[in-house]
């Protein structure tokens, strides 16, 4: 490693400035009293690194963990680490108008709070999705108000929903690893995430943007806010903007430019981001913005303020991205593979110099591997890797072939007292594969994973290997977040994507021998939808073109949310006949919020 610049502390002095009150307690509940939100509980990491934890991630989470409400600038407010995310809060003619809403109702209630205990009871008149992470919309039900208009890109509701319904219930599930947000804090456990400290654990809901934001040079007037915007698609969200505030010289970098290298592909999981386009959007909003703005925010971490190092300090996250690229692409065409590429690549001097170039969230070796993934896919071309066995049935024939598994555990810790951690968890993970009753490879795997967490720059990286040591020692921790059966995120669905979202849920083997039709007749939508389970797959169609259903139901959206939600028939009409909603029902698979990660 690089010797770190720990002299600069520019950003403490950025992450304290404009502070106008803290949440005191910084502790946030549900009606009922659970605990969503902690912040107190990091007020171990005013002390000095320990041994258990990287001195780069600690300062990191030291910076993250500030919280309260801070003046950006003139009529422009932040709420930061009442969340994953920050809350920005713009003052107009009436009211305020809120850029992204936390993750949680009850975070997001008590960021606004916070706001208006300092600058007043203004109503909210205006809400702006910077994208379509949940982290930036989850929580608009705690800052709402009927009839305010929602503005976000074009696009939005179909990034949301993709990401956080259809691969919701894996990607909740990894999202416990990767922010940890249930493991214990503390000095040898979760100390933050790099880009925030922690995921809160309250209410997610999504309300649709009513005000579509489609092209760059675009500009709206908001409360009597003017601001102009440019669409920045394919960079960290497919759906993302950046945005200035003219008359306020205040530039919104929604999550395009924060204070570390970010993912392209998340540990979580998600489609893989494209580099490319992220330099290329980032050099286009210097272009845009230079000189008409003396800060930049973004949606997590603090400001920067003044032109020239707003410029400097988006470049030098221009040319990470661009960097990381163009350098994977030479050594891939050169024959190397994403794993052999991810060990290769070194960051410029200049470059790694600078605190907001590090990799607290994205890593310089998951990021090279995604963009080998984006352009390459997942098979590196060699033989041996295209019809590979599985982890069980790898696992079984390594300890198999090596002796037994007190060969292989053996083994393991020889490479153990050789400081190759990685290998031992090769090996060890073998094991446990093999049978993953042998509680000597469990617990000796969960020591490997604990001290390689210790050791990592990386926030996610972290909170992967001690959540895997903990669930070796402890078993399966069930995802506590759930964008999934949220209702009052389903209820944000329209009707096709309910549907879809009920043919992902098709066991196909069971329904290879169903055949059933269904028309849905929607007094309020005015249309009529088919669905045909056939081959194990549910097609759906709109206004069917002849043939007849087996049963027809005249209903409502709302009646169809309560029919997927278990409610039945009863208040719906139908015609035709009633079972083959039943066994519609009958071939699905809920998602699985507790499936099994460090052991089969
Ligand atoms: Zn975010």
């Amino acid at each position: 490693m690089t010797t770190l610049p720990f002299d600069d502390t520019t950003d403490f002095e950025d992450a304290d400035r404009g502070l106008i009150g803290s949440l005191v307690p910084c502790v946030v509940t549900t009606e009922d009293g659970r605990v969503i939100w902690d912040n107190d509980a990091y007020q171990f990491l005013d002390d000095d690194c320990p041994d258990t934890a990287n001195p780069s991630l600690w300062r990191q989470s030291q910076l993250c963990a500030k919280q309260g409400l801070y003046e950006v600038t003139d009529g422009i407010y932040q709420v930061r680490g009442l969340d994953l995310s920050n809350m920005t809060l713009v003052e107009g003619d009436v009211g305020v108008i809120v850029i992204d809403p936390l993750i949680s109702k009850e975070t997001a209630a008590a960021a606004l709070g916070l706001y208006r205990e300092h600058r007043g009871d203004r109503p909210v008149t205006a809400v702006i999705y910077t994208h379509a992470h949940g982290d930036h919309f989850g929580g608009v039900h705690g800052v709402y108000r009927e009839g305010i208009p929602i503005v976000a890109g074009h696009g939005f509701m179909e990034a949301a929903i993709a990401e956080n319904v259809y691969a919701g219930g894996a990607m909740n599930r990894r999202a416990e690893y990767m922010y940890g947000a249930q493991l214990e804090k503390g000095p040898a456990g979760q100390i933050g995430a790099g880009l925030g400290q922690t995921t809160s654990l309250g209410s997610i809901g999504l309300i649709a943007p009513t005000l579509e934001i489609t092209h760059t040079g675009q500009e709206e007037t908001l409360d009597g806010v003017l601001i102009r915007f440019q669409m920045t698609p394919g960079t960290e969200c497919p759906v993302e903007m950046n945005f200035l505030f003219p008359e306020k010289r205040a530039l919104c970098m929604a999550e395009n430019a924060t204070h570390n290298l970010h993912n392209l592909v998340t540990l979580r999981g998600a489609v893989v981001r494209d580099a490319r386009i992220w330099a290329h959007y980032l050099n286009e909003a210097i272009d845009l913005f230079a000189d008409d703005m003396d800060v930049a925010f973004a949606s997590h971490h603090w400001p920067t303020w003044g032109r020239d190092r707003v410029v400097t300090y988006l470049s030098q996250q221009r040319d990470l991205y661009a960097y990381l690229h163009d350098q994977t692409l030479r050594l891939m065409n050169q024959g190397h593979t994403g794993i052999e590429i991810a060990e290769m690549v070194e960051m410029p001097p200049a470059l790694e110099a600078a605190w907001h170039t590090h990799g607290y969230y994205g890593s310089v070796s998951h990021n090279v591997k995604a963009i080998y993934q984006r352009y390459l896919g997942w098979f590196d071309g060699n033989p041996a890797h295209l019809w590979q066995h599985p982890p069980v049935e790898t696992g079984t024939r390594y300890v198999e072939a090596f002796g037994g598994a007190d060969v292989v555990i053996a083994k393991a810790r020889g490479y153990i007292d050789g400081g190759d951690l990685r290998f031992a968890a090769e090996l060890l993970n073998h094991v446990i594969f093999a049978d993953d009753t042998n509680t000597e490879a469990r617990e000796l795997l969960a020591g490997v994973y604990d001290t390689l967490g210790y050791g990592a720059e990386n926030g996610t990286w972290r909170n992967f290997y001690l959540q895997g040591a903990y669930e070796l020692r402890h078993g399966v921790q069930a995802a506590a977040l759930d964008s999934v059966g949220s209702p009052d995120m389903v209820g944000a669905l329209a009707v096709d994507q309910l549907f879809d979202s009920v043919a992902i849920r098709v066991n196909g083997p069971k329904a290879w021998d169903e055949h059933l039709t269904i028309d849905f007749s929607f007094t309020d939508l005015g249309q009529t939808y088919r669905l045909e389970l056939t081959n194990g797959v549910l097609i759906q169609g709109v206004d069917p073109k002849g043939g007849t259903a087996d049963l027809t139901l005249t209903l409502t959206k709302p009646q169809l949310l309560g029919l997927l939600g278990g409610s039945g028939l009863d208040t719906i009409a139908t015609a035709g006949d009633a079972s083959v909603v039943a066994r519609l029902l009958g071939v699905l698979d809920p998602p699985n919020p507790g499936f099994a990660i460090v052991t089969p």
